[in-house]
C-alpha cells in the first residue's frame, strides 16, 4: 500500500450488464471514423489515417444523466461503441487484437463543439471541447462472449424521438481491430483501457430537457438526459 499525503482519488469504472464493475485506466477515442461523419465535419474521409484524442477515466457516466456543461453554447451528441481491454501490449497484430477485448457498450462523445472548433482553428489541443466532466454517458458493458465480434449492427441516435444519427458499425474506416493494433503501436495497451470508435453521421446540438436515446444492435440502448 503506497503512502499517499492525499487520499487517493476514486478509481474510475463503468458498470457491466451482469454485475461487477470495469475499471478504466484510459479513454482513447478516434477521430472521423465513419466517412460520412467525416465529409459531414467538413474532411476529406478517403485520404486520412486514424487519428486519436483522449477523454479522461472519470468523464464516464453511467448515470443516464449529462449536466450541460459550462461556457459552451453548442454541445453535440456523438454515439460511439465503447469498446473495453481485457489485456493489452505493444505491437498487437490486427488478427490477434480481438482477443484482447473484454466488451462492449453503448456510448455518448458529447462536444463542445464550439470550443472544440476554436481550438482547431488554431491548432490547440481539444481537451477543453471533449474531455470535460460528465462528458463520457455510458451504458452496460457486455462481454464479447456474448455479443460476438460487432463488426456490423445498426447504430442510432434519437432525441426526445426524433432520430439524428444513424449508420452501421460496418462503415467504419478503421474497424475494431485495426484501431487496436494501430493504437497499440504508439501507446501500450493495458487491462482498463477503453476505446471510443468514432460516430456516425447526424451529429448536433442538445439542450437541457431532451432526452438522448443511443441504439446499437446487440447492446442496451443508453438513454440520457441533458440537464
Ligand atoms: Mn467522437
Amino acid at each position: 500500500m503506497a503512502d499517499y499525503v492525499i487520499p487517493a482519488p476514486e478509481q474510475a469504472a463503468i458498470p457491466t450488464k451482469n454485475g461487477g464493475a470495469f475499471p478504466v485506466r484510459r479513454v482513447y477515442c478516434i477521430g472521423r471514423n465513419y466517412a460520412a461523419h467525416a465529409v459531414e465535419m467538413g474532411h476529406d474521409p478517403t485520404r486520412e489515417a486514424p487519428f486519436f484524442f483522449q477523454k479522461n477515466p472519470d468523464n464516464l457516466d453511467a448515470s443516464g444523466q449529462f449536466p450541460y456543461p459550462s461556457r459552451s453554447a453548442d454541445v453535440h451528441h456523438e454515439v460511439e461503441l465503447l469498446v473495453a481491454l481485457k489485456s493489452g501490449g505493444a505491437d498487437i497484430r490486427v488478427e490477434d487484437a480481438l482477443g484482447h477485448v473484454w466488451g462492449y457498450a453503448v456510448a455518448l462523445d458529447m462536444t463542445r463543439r464550439d470550443l472544440q472548433g476554436e481550438a482547431k482553428k488554431v491548432g490547440r489541443p481539444w481537451e477543453i471541447g471533449k474531455a470535460f466532466e460528465h462528458s463520457a454517458p455510458v451504458g452496460p458493458l457486455v462481454p464479447i462472449a456474448v455479443t460476438g465480434p460487432m463488426a456490423e449492427g445498426q447504430v442510432a441516435l434519437t432525441v426526445n424521438d426524433a432520430l439524428r444519427q444513424t449508420g452501421d458499425l460496418n462503415q467504419m474506416i478503421w474497424k475494431v481491430p485495426e484501431m487496436i493494433a494501430y493504437l497499440s503501436m504508439y501507446f501500450e495497451l493495458q487491462a482498463g483501457d477503453v476505446i471510443l470508435s468514432g460516430t456516425p453521421a447526424g451529429v448536433g446540438p442538445v439542450q437541457r430537457g431532451d432526452v438522448m436515446q443511443a441504439t446499437i444492435a446487440g447492446l442496451d440502448a443508453l438513454t440520457v438526459k441533458v440537464v
